[in-house]
């Protein structure tokens, strides 16, 4: 997973690099499976349920299932989530990252900076002996501190042989309930917050999470394993 996990950070930190007004999001996309295959590695979000990306490429109010595309052209401003994962060896590992294409206002960036915040606070509960519960409250507490709408309708997951696995890991909970974490357990922690309400909507092309009331999302997300004494990023260089 550690392997995997690289991968996938290698993909993200390439991707993102490449973020800038004009580019399309599906040009991102093809980088991402590009390096991943020359990795020897398989996308794990190609072909999911028919999904047609390797990445999910989320513009501005698009929370996460964006689907790339050609005539999906960035401007100066746009913020984008981009969420990829990759197999290797038979391991999966699955991260997340948005980041501004051109000049983004200081309220893109403030989301975009409390979201990577949510998830480190999120993952500095994850430990042997924790509650799922703890990882959650963490995220949750941090959202409504700074009034961001916090997106109930997806969370993180178990992840291992499979990206998707048990349990779920929502993005808000109370303490001190849920499974109790141990040593070994991998999770995808992945809080999505956004800059207005809680709530979101389906696009009619049945992937496109959209915010209902049309404010922007960020999506920050980290595989992670829980060690003797705490928790290990995966999804790093
Ligand atoms: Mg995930």
């Amino acid at each position: 997973m550690r392997a995997a996990g690289k991968i996938v950070a290698e993909v993200l930190a390439a991707v993102s690099n490449m973020v800038k007004p004009g580019v399309s999001t599906l040009e991102l996309d093809k980088e991402a499976e590009k390096i991943i295959r020359a990795r020897k590695a398989t996308p794990c979000f190609l072909g999911y349920n028919g999904f047609s990306g390797t990445i999910c490429a989320s513009v501005n109010d698009e929370v996460v299932h964006g689907i790339p595309q050609k005539g999906r052209i960035l401007k100066s401003g746009d913020i984008i989530s981009i969420d990829t994962g990759a197999k290797f060896d038979g391991f999966c590992a699955d991260a997340a990252v948005t980041v501004g294409a051109g000049k983004v206002s200081a309220a893109a960036q403030r989301l975009m900076d409390l979201t990577k915040k949510s998830l480190e606070l999120g993952l500095a509960r994850v430990r042997p002996g924790a509650r799922l519960g703890d990882v959650s409250n963490a995220v949750e507490t941090f959202a409504m501190l700074n009034n961001l709408g916090i997106v109930r309708e997806y969370c993180g997951h178990g992840i291992g042989r499979n990206l998707h696995e048990e349990p779920c890991i929502p993005n808000y909970g109370a303490r001190g309930t849920g499974p109790v974490l141990k040593s070994g357990y991998a999770l995808a922690v992945e809080p999505m917050l956004n800059a207005g309400k809680d709530g979101v909507a389906t696009q009619s092309d049945g992937w496109t999470v959209v915010t209902r009331d049309g404010s922007l999302s960020a999506h920050f997300e980290h595989t992670v394993a829980v060690t003797e004494n705490g928790c290990e990023i995966l999804t790093i260089l």
